[in-house]
């Protein structure tokens, strides 16, 4: 395995798979944890955290 390679994103309600050195799968991510407010469901539209 490649430590620089895909991690989870950093926002904990989301479910994608980010490439290093990036945090966050998107900026929806990224102002979503910025604000701390408790989200049960990402909504990045990322395919991992698609809702049906
Ligand atoms: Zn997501
Ligand atoms: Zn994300």
């Amino acid at each position: 395995m490649n430590s620089q390679g895909r991690h989870k994103c950093a926002y904990s309600a989301c479910e994608c798979a980010v490439a290093a050195p990036e945090s966050y799968c998107s900026d929806y991510c990224s102002d979503a944890d910025g604000v701390r407010e408790t989200e049960i469901q990402c909504d990045c539209k990322h395919t991992p955290c698609a809702l049906d």
